[in-house]
């Protein structure tokens, strides 16, 4: 168990062990042989293209009693690609959807949005983008640490 911490504040996020075998969502392994010890926290817009992301802390409520947030470990761990919301190459999925000007994010501008949330992966036929407030946390594995770990793995 890794409990994380932000340079800008002092809220704590705990960073559980994958959960893995059998059970009703079974979380894909990370590459490489990585382990959820390689992640460091960093918020939405600090993430760079090639970072692995695993886990997000969906509780968003400053909690006065300083208890750490749990983390949520994502299904499948991606390397993001940030991009502006209204930049998407995504072509309309379901996530980008309910951003959409029409949607019930209206009447915000496109200007707005960007401003807000920032989308770090595009659509793939099967998952949606993964779009996060640009200042929510998140747990990540520095494209660097990907990299090195993946030359040592690979023959
Ligand atoms: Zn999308
Ligand atoms: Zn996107």
């Amino acid at each position: 168990m890794t409990t994380l911490t932000l340079a800008d504040g002092p809220a704590t996020f705990l960073l559980t062990p994958r959960p893995a075998g059998d059970g009703v969502e079974v979380c894909a392994p990370l590459p490489h042989g990585l382990t959820p010890d390689d992640a460091v926290p960093l918020r939405a817009h600090q993430v760079r293209a090639g970072d692995l992301v695993i886990a997000d802390f969906p509780d968003d409520f400053p909690d006065a009693s300083g208890a750490p947030r749990i983390c949520d470990h994502l299904l499948y761990p991606y390397p993001a690609d940030p991009h502006a919301l209204s930049a998407c190459p995504c072509e309309g999925c379901e996530e980008c959807e309910d951003f959409d000007e029409s949607g019930f994010n209206a009447p915000h501008t496109t200007t707005d949005r960007d401003a807000r949330w920032v989308c770090l992966a595009p659509s793939t036929s099967d998952e949606p983008c993964g779009v996060y407030f640009r200042n929510a946390p998140l747990a990540v594995i520095p494209a660097a640490t990907v990299q090195t770990r993946a030359r040592r793995t690979t023959p």
